[in-house]
């Protein structure tokens, strides 16, 4: 089921807004927190060792982060902001996972500076990485499984996507890795995105098994470290089902059983990058209704835009939307939710049936605590939202302020600006 229960009520946001005007995403603490450790506790059986290494980029910010980190997470970056946002929040050494692609020494010297795990895309990345930042004494490399998995809507089919090794060039890198003093190894993939089957997740666990035990074998290496990536979904739309995760970690168990213990690579430690689920459904976008507009259709404007949450722009997609202080009230209106940007797909949903809506109603976005303020940009002088924390005794907390015009300028060196 979606997440559709508020942990807050029309008078809290009332309140808030005295202090922080709209828009807002906040995010819940308490349920961050709760959903962390199930998520952990869901893999404790891992022989090695599990971790889930959070995708900074599903929401950077150093509060979050430390949050996480707290409950036992890593972090997954793939860049050198997400690198040293991880620093600053004090997850350092193997607890980072560096998964980039199309790489820039830069980002691959402070890797190293930092002893992150570095997950090589392509060997020619190999010499790359040699040349400029030495090679540590650990490296993953990223696996794409071409024409073995199918695709997925968001990241595509496998063997058109821009990531990773084929399965001769991961046996072959491992050979060159080895011959060149690298001493551990660890494998990766990621084919997926907000993917919502559970068996995806075990049949990708399935595929990177058996790629590990063969290439362990072939290139006379020790893997012990499996990365089954991130991707996990979650429900968006009112019909959507949730990812089962203690069925996900059961079926991982079974195969573990089958094939990593009898291959020699037992213990193994498994990780995952997951950043959607951890953090997706306990974010709201917070907005109020600043016009409401008659012609051949009813629209509702918002004082927020895509801007600030664009995945409804950019993919189409669903985000459930609550009226505050109208739960319960009968939906039998249809509106056009829409922003201010002067692009016509600045909308939140296209005929959605809400109730009555009036201009002031305070409005809430569904499902932003990932992907969402931290895909916002500023076309059209559009400038970014606040980033409120709902912590567990009820307080709030601004864990990034609203941009102002001066922000927005900063980059410029012109009289009158900045
Ligand atoms: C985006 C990304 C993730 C996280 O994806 P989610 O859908 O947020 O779980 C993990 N690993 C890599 C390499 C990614 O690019």
């Amino acid at each position: 089921m979606q997440n559709l229960k508020l942990p807050f009520t029309k008078e809290t946001v009332e309140k808030i807004v005295e202090k922080y005007p709209t828009p807002f995403h906040i995010y819940d603490e308490a349920a961050i927190r709760k959903n962390a450790r199930a998520f952990s506790a869901a893999f404790s059986w891992v022989p090695g060792g599990f971790r889930n290494h959070f995708a900074v980029k599903a929401l950077p910010n150093p509060y979050i982060l430390e949050i996480l980190a707290e409950e036992g997470m890593g972090t997954d970056c793939s860049s050198l902001p997400e690198l040293l946002l991880s620093e600053a929040a004090g997850i350092t050494g193997e607890e980072i996972m560096f998964s980039s692609n199309d790489t820039p020494a830069e980002e691959f010297v402070k890797a190293r500076e930092l002893g992150a795990i570095i997950n090589l895309d392509d060997i020619s990345h190999i010499d790359y990485l040699e040349k400029h930042a030495g090679l540590p004494e650990m490296l993953s490399v990223r696996y794409n499984p071409g024409r073995l998995k199918g695709g997925n809507a968001i990241i595509g089919v496998p063997e058109e996507a821009k990531y990773g090794f084929t399965r001769e060039q991961v046996i072959d890198a491992y050979s060159i890795l080895k011959a060149r003093g690298v001493r551990r190894f660890g494998l990766h993939t990621m084919v997926a995105s907000n993917e919502l089957n559970s068996d995806y997740f075990v049949e990708t666990a399935a595929i990177l098994f058996d790629l590990a035990s063969e290439a362990a074998k072939k290139a006379g290496v020790h893997i012990e470290l499996i990365n089954l990536g991130g991707g996990v979904g979650i429900p968006y739309k009112p019909e959507d089902r949730p990812v089962d995760i203690p069925y996900v970690s059961q079926g991982i168990e079974k195969l573990y059983e089958t094939k990593i213990r009898p291959s020699g690579l037992h213990p193994v430690r498994v990780i995952m990058e997951c950043g959607r689920v951890i953090t997706g459904p306990y974010g709201y976008l917070v907005a109020r209704v600043r016009h409401k507009k008659e012609t051949y259709k009813t629209f509702v404007g918002l004082d927020a835009s895509m801007a600030n949450l664009m995945r409804p722009a950019m993919y189409g997609a669903h985000h459930h939307i609550t009226v505050l202080g109208k739960e319960d009230a009968p939906v039998d209106h249809v509106y056009d939710v829409t922003g201010s940007l002067c692009e016509n797909n600045d909308k939140f949903a296209i005929d959605r049936k809400l109730p009555e809506i009036e201009v002031g109603d305070l409005v809430v976005i569904h499902n932003t605590g990932a992907h969402g303020h931290a895909m916002g940009f500023n076309y059209n002088g559009k400038l970014r939202s606040a980033e409120l924390l709902l912590r567990p005794d009820g307080s709030v907390k601004l864990i990034r302020r609203a941009e102002t015009a001066k922000d927005y300028f900063a980059t410029l060196d012109y009289p009158g600006l900045g």
